[in-house]
């Protein structure tokens, strides 16, 4: 999610995120919720669909009734083959809808062998059809597009069926056209409905979780981010495929005379300069850069040897220092940082935890300023002890 998650528009007829990315990112979110849904509904299609076997048994007898039924017991073998595929654990986020697809348009050929058997009974299919139709808009998880275009194609399919083969007059088959553009229509609105609502909720949880865990000043992540887990959650995966991992710790040089000198306003603008910077000098979506104090920060690098780290620092301090932030009045501010690098190798499987990487990158950031400040220290935890230092 962004810096500025304010919008997040809706594609008016498809019931979808504009942004596919987006719609990706609720997929993918929602994706426990959409196969508990899917599940439930395929079971439920199942059973009723077989129970109605007993209409079939009753109409043909049960040595007629034998294709009619053997395609009902299809059903239920094509749910499970379905809902087998949708859990796979390398599944795509799309998997759930095209299970439902195959499902929705198997279900809906079965039925027609049904038809097939009972012609007579075109009445009573043409209403069984109209819940069918509700149904695969309404119950079946999946995309508006795809649900309407297989319900809308399946019941024109069957409406033509009825009207060729005229078992019944001319006005209950108005009627079962009627009824069965109503159970599209309806069905239709309350999916798109569902669909719009359900995302819109989404996206305002979102908002909050974005909120609760950025900085207001900077955009940066803030501490309770990083306190509910962040880094925790790196060291567990570097420590599970024994990948490296680097964390800078910076501090702004000589911020409070900046402060007391041209104001808690210019103190602000530099503030958001080195957070852009540092979000920009970073790779989207892999490092984070988190707001750790007043003005210290603190950027985690996954998969990162510490000789990477150490480049990256020096870079963003370089790139720090020659930067000037305009103030009103003409006036051109600038200042410096001080960096401390610690790089962990997880492929020895040595303990590391989070507290002593940040008390490591802090030490050595202190060192820094004891140093002369706007310099890099750098050094690399873990059993792989080796020593780098850089001074500007
Ligand atoms: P050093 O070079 O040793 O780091 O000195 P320093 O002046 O940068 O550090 P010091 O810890 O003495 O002062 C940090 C200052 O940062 C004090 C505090 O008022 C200021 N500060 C903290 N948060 C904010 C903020 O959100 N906005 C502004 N403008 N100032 C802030
Ligand atoms: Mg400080
Ligand atoms: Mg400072």
């Amino acid at each position: 999610m962004s810096n500025d998650p304010s919008t997040a528009p809706l594609a008016p007829w498809r019931g979808e995120f504009s942004a596919a990315a987006t719609e990706i990112g609720f997929l993918h979110q929602q994706s426990a919720v959409i196969l508990r849904d899917l599940r439930r509904g395929l079971l439920l299609c199942s059973l009723f669909y077989l129970v109605f076997g007993a209409a079939d048994i009753s109409a043909l007898g049960f040595e007629h009734a034998v294709v009619p039924l053997l395609s009902r017991l299809a059903i239920p073998f094509l749910a499970a083959a379905c809902l087998y595929y949708a859990r796979r654990p390398d599944a795509s986020v799309r998997a759930s809808h095209h299970a439902a697809t195959a499902f929705t348009l198997c279900w809906a050929a079965s039925y027609f062998v049904v038809i097939a058997y009972r012609p007579g009974d075109i009445l009573l299919h043409g209403m069984s059809w109209a819940v069918m139709a509700m149904v695969i808009h309404v119950l079946i998880p999946n995309r508006l597009v795809i649900a309407a275009t297989i319900s809308i194609g399946a019941s024109l399919a069957f409406l033509t069926l009825a009207w060729a083969q005229q078992v019944v007059g001319t006005r209950p088959l108005s009627s079962l056209t009627m009824l069965l553009v109503c159970a599209n229509v309806f069905g239709l609105t309350v999916a798109q409905r569902h669909a719009r609502m359900w995302r819109e909720q989404f996206w305002a949880q979102q908002v909050l979780t974005n909120l609760s865990i950025r900085d207001p000043l900077t955009g940066s992540y803030n501490r309770r981010h990083l306190n509910a887990g962040l880094l925790d959650g790196e060291i567990a995966r570097a420590r599970r495929y024994r990948l490296s991992l680097s964390l800078i710790m910076c501090d702004l040089d000589g911020f409070k005379k900046i402060n007391d000198t041209h104001g808690h306003h210019a103190g602000d603008e530099l503030l958001r300069s080195f957070a852009t910077l540092a979000q920009a000098m970073t790779r989207e979506s892999i490092d984070t850069v988190v707001r750790y104090g007043g003005e210290e920060f603190l950027i985690i690098l996954p998969e990162t040897r510490l000789e990477g780290a150490l480049e990256l620092a020096e870079r963003v301090r370089a790139a720090f220092a020659a930067q000037r932030i305009e103030l009103e009045g003409g006036l051109t501010l600038g200042t410096t940082a001080s960096f401390g690098v610690v790089g962990a190798d997880f492929g020895g499987g040595h303990a590391v935890t989070p507290q002593g990487m940040i008390a490591l990158a802090d030490q050595l950031m202190y060192e820094a300023k004891h140093a002369g400040r706007n310099l890099v220290k750098a050094r690399q935890l873990g059993p792989r002890i080796e020593k780098a230092e850089r001074a500007a």
